[in-house]
């Protein structure tokens, strides 16, 4: 029976009950109007004007010889005969009288009794009725210890590996759990053991819980998937019985895959919380490791977690035989890019002339998330000018608005204040072009966009894994071209610099400390970076060099900038009649770009 059932069958129940107590009472009431007390029958008794007494529990119901009917009450239990012999009535008197006892009506007492429980009843039923309709809501609150993993079962069209591009090391490697989970005997039979758990690892957005629901999708297996937040809660001890429910499932369908996303939340390394060692997360984590190890050695469930957090994730989850395999999704190159760009374009109308391979290489950086929030960019913006289908133009804008956010045409800007944006942006434009280390200019603008009221962007030639000391250099003074072009135009300088400053110091102090490449410090490393767990990152930097030291570096870093200005300062009063036809151009065209701008920079 279901509860459903038994829900409507109780609310009927207590329907009935309030009813049938009612009419009971309203009953009972009619028939006792008016209770003559005892004393007053034993008297007409005694006067011979009674002819009949109806017995009824404590009722008494007397007729009259005149035939008239009267009611009285007696003590309960006492005898009726006891009671008027005790008011001087005598047999005799008696005599003439028919006693009837009637035993008092079943249906009644019942009645009598569910009407003297009636409030508690009413109460009790309004209770269950709250309870039931709060756990069939969404509200869980009854269902806490419950996990709160859902099954994405195989017959579902679920995601495959088709559906993942960019990541063909770790396909690869994956392939290898679908093949065991559909054929666990063929490992089995040579002794192997078979992977418990698989971490992938990877920075945000790159595909993790893609990936988890593509192994499932192949394998065609269940999916069991929580994310590791979902284990903390606010009561205490809710997190370990969700573990111990989502693995009983997982047996009970296996073989099968439990997905545990984000699983840093739980799995930081143990006593590291500032709460001492008996926290919620560590009972969690260790429930999940107890769970793993529960495993013979022919259940067939494999799980697999993600993270962006490796380093902090507690060593006793990363040895053999719990999540041994480590498989790293790391953002796409400029193939892998393209590849993506093709799945999350299929389904979406694009123009002939589309070239997405142009759009790949114009987006170094960009994750599998970026990029299908690029092309979501661009539907929207073609939809919005009513277009068929879906443009280059469109493409490239979402390519800016994904970069610096979408343009703001609104903001008002005076025409000396445009002058000095030009002139500025035109800076960065020149010295870019022309410094080897710098990456071609891809448009200039001064369209302010995000926070920015101008920008330059240069696109690089494809993607790179080391960089040379030279390329910072000119990178640096590309930084400060905008600046170095507000000096030379107008003899003083404006706010406009500031995040230039701020990113070429952040880079000079890492070419200085993290990459060794000072001649005069050698090639060290300087300072401990130890993230803390619970304070947030670089925080708890480390000094572990002494104040001489620490002025080098101060100077080190001074040097390469102060150096870096000159040079973008010298290559811009070289082409001073560039810079300032540039400027001028932009302030009428507001952006350049293309074979426009290369003819400017001839
Ligand atoms: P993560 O879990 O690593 O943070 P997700 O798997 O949630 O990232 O990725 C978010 C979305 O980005 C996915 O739903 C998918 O549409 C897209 N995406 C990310 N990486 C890829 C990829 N390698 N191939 C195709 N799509 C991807
Ligand atoms: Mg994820
Ligand atoms: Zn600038």
């Amino acid at each position: 029976m279901s509860s459903r059932w038994i829900r409507n069958g109780l609310i009927y129940l207590i329907i009935t009950v309030i009813v049938a107590a009612l009419f009971y009472n309203v009953y009972s009431a009619s028939t006792s109007l008016s209770p003559v007390p005892i004393t007053t029958v034993a008297q007409d008794i005694r006067d011979g004007r009674v002819s009949k007494i109806l017995v009824s529990g404590e009722e008494l119901r007397i007729t009259r010889t005149s035939g008239a009917e009267v009611i009285s009450r007696k003590e309960p239990g006492a005898d009726l005969t006891q009671v008027l012999t005790n008011l001087g009535v005598t047999q005799e008197m008696l005599n003439g009288i028919t006693i009837e006892i009637q035993s008092p009506s079943e249906w009644g007492s019942w009645l009598a009794i569910f009407s003297s429980f009636l409030p508690l009843l009413l109460i009790g039923g309004l209770l269950l009725f709250m309870m039931r309709q709060a756990q069939s809501g969404n509200s869980q609150a009854m269902a806490f210890g419950k996990s709160r993993a859902r099954v994405f079962s195989s017959d579902q069209p679920t995601v495959t590996f088709e559906d993942v591009a960019g990541v063909e090391e770790a396909k690869q490697e994956l392939s290898e759990i679908v093949e065991f989970l559909q054929e666990p005997d063929k490992f089995s039979a040579l002794g192997a053991r078979i992977p418990k758990g698989v971490l992938m690892v990877g920075p945000p957005g790159c595909g993790k819980t893609l990936m988890g629901r593509a192994v499932a999708g192949e394998a065609e297996v269940p999916f069991f998937s929580i994310s590791g937040s979902e284990f903390v809660e606010m009561f205490v001890g809710v997190g370990a019985s969700r573990v111990r429910d989502l693995f009983e499932q997982a047996k009970q369908n296996c073989p099968c895959i439990v997905f545990v996303d984000e699983i840093d939340a739980v799995g930081r390394h143990r006593g590291a919380g500032l709460g001492g060692s008996h926290d919620e997360r560590e009972q969690t984590l260790n429930q999940i490791l107890v769970e793993m190890d529960g495993f013979d050695t022919d259940t067939n469930v494999i799980v697999m977690a993600a993270t962006n957090r490796p380093d902090i994730l507690d060593p006793a989850l990363l040895r053999p035989g719990r999540f041994d395999r480590r498989v790293v999704l790391d953002l796409p190159d400029r193939l892998g890019r393209q590849a993506i760009l093709e799945i999350h374009a299929k389904g979406k109308p694009l123009a002939d002339e589309t070239d997405l391979g142009v759009i790949a290489k114009q987006t170094p950086g960009f994750s599998g998330a970026d990029i299908e929030s690029l092309l979501n960019e661009a539907a929207i913006l073609a939809a919005r000018r009513d277009k068929k289908a879906i443009e280059m133009e469109d493409l490239q804008e979402a390519v800016e608005r994904v970069i610096a956010g979408p343009e703001r045409k609104s903001r008002l800007i005076s025409d000396e204040e445009k002058e000095i944006i030009a002139h500025h942006e035109a800076g960065h434009a020149l010295v870019m072009a022309s410094l080897p280390g710098c990456d071609p200019v891809h448009k200039v603008s001064i369209v302010a966009r995000g926070m920015a009221l101008g920008y330059t962007m240069p696109i690089p030639e494809d993607d790179r894994y080391l960089k040379q000391r030279s390329k910072f250099e000119d990178e640096l003074a590309g930084l400060l071209a905008g600046r170095a072009a507000e000096e030379l135009v107008f003899e003083d300088v404006t706010t406009g610099a500031s995040s230039d400053l701020e990113r070429a110091t952040l880079l000079a102090r890492k070419m200085v400390t993290e990459y060794g490449m000072s001649e005069k410090l050698g090639p060290l490393t300087f300072g401990h970076k130890q993230e803390l767990v619970f304070l947030g990152k670089e925080i708890g930097e480390q000094r572990n060099y002494s104040e001489d030291v620490a002025r080098t570096i101060d100077e080190e870093v001074r040097r390469l900038i102060t150096e870096a200005h000159e040079t973008a300062l010298r290559i811009l009063r070289e082409n001073k009649d560039k810079l300032l036809d540039l400027a001028k151009k932009l302030i009428e065209v507001e952006s350049l770009e293309g074979p426009e701008l290369e003819a400017m920079f001839a």
